[in-house]
């Protein structure tokens, strides 16, 4: 799921852009800050609706929107991003008239609720909340109960005549607040949050034992509130915050501070979330979930996101605050459980989920809470899911009419769809293996790595190659990084909505929760299950679908999917799987435009791509036809040869072989074009480079040693990408294009007799000028008017070029005129669009990102704005001379979705990607053209 949220803000930004436009007004007066609306309301009068995210948050507008449709939410206002916005560029400062709009939206929520905030006999708490356009999970911190003190507490125990609820309420508070706003946290030194080991000495010089904290007392819950506030005081120098308002904005503040901690900017990084979006953030009536066992608050989904089953899925906590549920501090039950401690309560909330459902049309992620059977609303938004899930909602919801098949296509996140294609564990090899642990599967898929117990050491160990298992008692935003360079994760605690879960479900990790069976010693660096100890740089292996934990390595087998299409695996096409993926490219064919075709070179790899749905190749290397076997040995006589005759000679012997490559290739491809690149890596990459080396082929070859060594040097380039390749070796040496011609039409002249339709695309690499090509392709043609004399054959073939050159783009008016298509060469364009070496780029590309000059790696994503422009200058000149020109991509962004977006916004007719990216690049291209209608 890794990059499923990334995929969905560059679509939602696209999306949201007319959007910004429209409140183009606003921003201004945003920026004077002196009028604008900044508080938007909720509850019984809701200003805002589910449409306004970029201004209100997702989080905010959500709530505006379950307002509307009528669902018990507790009422509140939303501070628009606006603000976010204004309070960065106005060295943290507001706009004037927030303060005055805040009091109307406080007053608005008294009068709903008809109680006071800061009232010293029903007083009113709020929750402050932060939320950004895009969900962040974990990333921004909520306060509950705000507006309590040493008055308000007792007012409110007087009121709901319990006061170990309301010195609850006044001791989270402290905690929370203490913690976010005036950053009493963990010092680098302290293994425990300074708040829990103050919980944690009451308990023990009171009790002499550690226990729940629902069993505290009111005596113990006001000694906490004073040491505390004491910890505060020494930690910060100043007082806890009496007032109401003082506590308000200084809540209000930290949230859009929180825009800025480093959890927030490296989420933000890994997912493209533009910074300037801004967080908005919510002010809320509380509601209480821990007022007794008639109450309680939980996280639930309204269909499974693990597995896409169509059930209730979820947990809850009895008399508990929502914080506690994710916290991980006490272990929720499933949901389904509420049936039985609260009837009434699960009934609303079946009758909600499916309110949701058919009112979002999608699957919805939801937080409630539960006060004295009373359910309320506190948060909805499209769940986050696996790509199985993905893939099963769609085919569901579309089977229900809740959506048509164009929405179902767009559902299935592109950069998502690899998961369904990755291995899982091999039948055979689990029945032998026995799982150790058992916990619960929030990450389907089958992982084996070596275990680390810790974020960097596990970061460490990826950078080194390794496959790494990130195992934890529990995991946090810190351990992001970790989580990112793994595997696999495995917890010990912790649900189904953990932070585990939550991140494993985002970014597609095969994850195992709650294994309670493990126990982790991070100080001796070891795991323990059933008695058997494993160290750091152990193997184990976790299945996500299943929920078990393997000691060591168990062997892989490959995803139904595959064993479907490539190997024709008849079980396998009958599972569900498959034949949603199946009816998924069904419907990517009727809504795309752009072809998918594949880079290959073999004729096993064009039997892949073609079983995976591609049209053709896009580029077929012709390279390894000189490595392989002994024909190496004709290639470097060849390259050594000193006369004409020599080297025509040398080459003879490689026709043959070449031949029967391209023949191989022909035949796999049944009819489907291919567009065949000539030679293009400079010579030098095929001689041998040490003396040892050298010396056995002066043997093979009865030359001497020094001969070859003189040649080698002869062939030394200061930068062998800039130099003596692609079309350069072609006009230096004609007779090898020559030879390459002939094999190729040899080969289509064989393949044709046997029956089967043959179309060569005959490609020249890394032209500049047209006369560059024009030499070349009087060579083509000259090889093909032979052929078919000699064969009696008539070939159908075309000659065109890769673009790949910034001169061959910006000239592409006068190329055309002699290339019958061009093929955008991506990754050349890149390098030489940016003056930047791929294989040298991972020196400083990395630092480019973290300092946001970049904002992905362009040789993975392109760099739309310049390289981009290449292209689209190319594609306009090449059409405007040749209206027909064939265009396409083989860079390594053929395969890559956002990339995919741009070639159907610049007209392309397809991209080529490498056989296994086949069916991501078929859901990108179907995407692209649904969302561009
Ligand atoms: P996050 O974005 O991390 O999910 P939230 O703002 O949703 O943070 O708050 C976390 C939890 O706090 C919620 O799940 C909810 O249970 C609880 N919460 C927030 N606001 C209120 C409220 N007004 N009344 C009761 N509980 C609340
Ligand atoms: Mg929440
Ligand atoms: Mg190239």
């Amino acid at each position: 799921m890794a990059k499923k949220a990334k995929k969905k803000a560059a679509v939602k930004s696209a999306a949201a852009r007319p959007a910004a436009k429209k409140t183009a007004a606003k921003r201004t007066s945003a920026k004077s800050g002196k009028s604008g609306k900044f508080v938007y309301l909720f509850g019984k009068k809701t200003d805002g609706n589910g449409t306004m995210k970029p201004l209100l948050g997702g989080k905010g507008a959500n709530l505006a929107e379950m307002c509307r449709i009528g669902l018990p939410v507790p009422p509140g206002f939303t501070i628009t991003t606006e603000v976010c916005t204004y309070y960065y560029d106005h060295k943290r400062s507001y706009p004037s008239p927030l303060q005055g709009q805040m009091k109307a939206g406080v007053a608005a929520i008294e009068k709903q609720t008809g109680k006071k905030f800061g009232d010293l006999k029903n007083p009113l708490l709020v929750s402050v909340r932060s939320g950004a356009r895009d969900s962040m999970p974990g990333m921004m911190d909520t306060i509950l109960n705000l507006g309590l003190n040493d008055q308000t507490v007792e007012a409110l125990a007087k009121k709901t005549n319990n006061p170990r609820f309301a010195w609850d309420c006044y001791r989270r508070f402290v905690q929370m607040y203490g913690d976010v706003v005036l950053g009493v946290q963990k010092r680098p030194d302290e293994d425990h949050e300074p708040f829990e080991t103050v919980i944690e000495t009451l308990k023990h010089e009171r009790y002499h034992k550690d226990f729940e904290d629902t069993k505290l007392t009111v005596e113990d819950l006001k000694e906490l509130v004073v040491r505390f506030k004491a910890l505060v005081k020494d930690r910060v120098g100043k007082n806890f915050p009496a007032s109401p308002w003082d506590q308000l904005m200084g809540a209000v503040g930290a949230v859009f501070g929180s825009w800025m901690n480093d959890r927030a900017i490296v989420y933000r990084r890994k997912y493209n979330i533009p910074t300037e979006w801004g967080t908005a953030v919510n002010v809320q009536a509380m509601v209480y979930g821990n007022t007794g066992d008639q109450s309680g608050s939980g996280v639930a989904f309204t269909r499974n996101p693990a597995n896409g089953n169509k059930e209730f899925y979820g947990e809850f906590l009895i008399n508990a605050q929502g914080e506690d549920v994710v916290a991980g501090v006490r272990t929720p039950e499933p949901v389904a459980d509420l049936k039985k401690h609260l009837p009434k309560a699960y009934q609303e909330l079946e009758r909600i989920r499916q309110t949701l459902e058919r009112h979002f049309k999608d699957v919805q992620d939801f937080e409630f809470t539960i006060e004295d059977g009373v359910v309320y609303m506190l948060q909805t938004r499209n769940g986050k899911r696996t790509a199985m899930a993905a893939l099963k909602f769609s085919m569901d919801m579309c089977k229900e009419k809740l959506i048509d098949w164009k929405t179902a296509v767009m559902r299935n996140p592109a950069d998502q769809l690899e998961q369904l294609l990755a291995p899982v564990f091999d039948a055979g090899e689990v029945a032998k293996a026995t799982a150790i642990a058992t916990g619960l599967p929030a990450g389907p898929g089958a992982a084996s790595g070596r275990i680390y117990l810790n974020a960097d050491r596990a970061v460490t160990a990826a950078d080194k190659g390794e496959k790494v298992l990130l195992v934890r008692v529990e995991t946090s935003p810190e351990d992001l990084r970790g989580m990112i360079a793994a595997e696999g994760i495995l917890t010990a605690r912790g649900g189904v909505s953990s932070h585990a879960a939550l991140v494993a479900r985002q970014m597609g990790k095969v994850c195992v929760c709650g294994a309670a069976a493990v126990e982790v010693n991070y100080h001796a660096r070891t795991v323990t299950v059933d008695g058997q100890k494993f160290n750091e740089g152990d193997w184990m292996s976790i299945d996500g679908t299943a929920g078990k934990v393997f000691a060591g390595q168990v062997k892989t087998a490959p995803s139904e999917i595959v064993a479907g299409l490539l190997d024709g695996d008849e079980g396998a096409k009958k599972t569900e799987k498959f034949k949603s993926f199946q009816q998924l490219m069904k419907w990517c064919d009727q809504a795309t435009r752009m072809s998918v075709r594949t880079n290959a070179d073999t004729p096993e790899q064009t039997q892949n791509a073609i079983a995976f749905g591609a049209v053709g190749i896009g580029l077929c290397r012709t390279e390894h036809m000189f490595f392989e076997g002994n024909r190496i040995d004709a290639m470097r006589e060849m390259i050594l040869a000193e006369t004409l005759e020599a080297r025509k000679a040398a080459l003879a012997k490689l026709l043959p072989y070449q031949r029967e490559d391209f023949a191989g290739i022909f035949r796999a491809l049944k009819g489907y074009p291919a567009t065949i690149r000539f030679l293009d890596p400079p010579l030098h990459e095929f001689l041998p480079h040490t003396p040892e080396l050298q010396q056995d082929l002066a043997k093979k070859l009865g030359v001497t040693a020094q001969q070859i060594h003189l040649r080698v040097e002869q062939l030394h380039e200061f930068n062998p990408m800039l130099g003596f390749r692609g079309c350069r070796l072609g006009i230096g040496y004609p007779e090898i294009s020559e030879m390459q011609a002939r094999a190729v039409f040899e080969a289509a002249a064989l393949v044709q007799k046997e029956g089967i339709k043959v179309k060569p695309e005959i490609m020249i690499p890394l032209v500049g000028f047209k006369r560059e090509l024009d030499l070349q392709i009087e060579v083509v043609h000259k090889a093909a008017r032979e052929v078919q004399a000699e064969q009696k054959v008539k070939l159908n073939y075309l000659v065109g070029t890769m673009i790949e050159i910034p001169r061959g783009a910006l000239t592409a008016d006068e190329i055309a005129q002699s290339a019958e298509f061009f093929s955008f060469g991506t990754n050349d364009l890149t390098q030489t669009g940016l003056g930047m070496s791929r294989d040298d780029s991972g020196s400083f590309l990395p630092a480019y990102t973290e300092l946001e000059i970049v904002k992905n790696n362009p040789f993975a994503t392109i760099d739309q704005t310049g390289v981009g422009q290449l292209v689209d200058i190319a594609v306009t000149k090449g059409r405007q001379t040749r209206p027909d020109i064939k265009l396409g991509i083989c860079g390594e962004h053929g395969g890559d979705p956002s990339s995919i977006h741009f070639f159907e916004k610049v007209g392309l007719d397809y991209v080529s990607c490498s056989p296994y990216r086949v069916p991501v690049a078929r859901l990108a291209a179907a995407q692209a053209r649904l969302s561009s209608k």
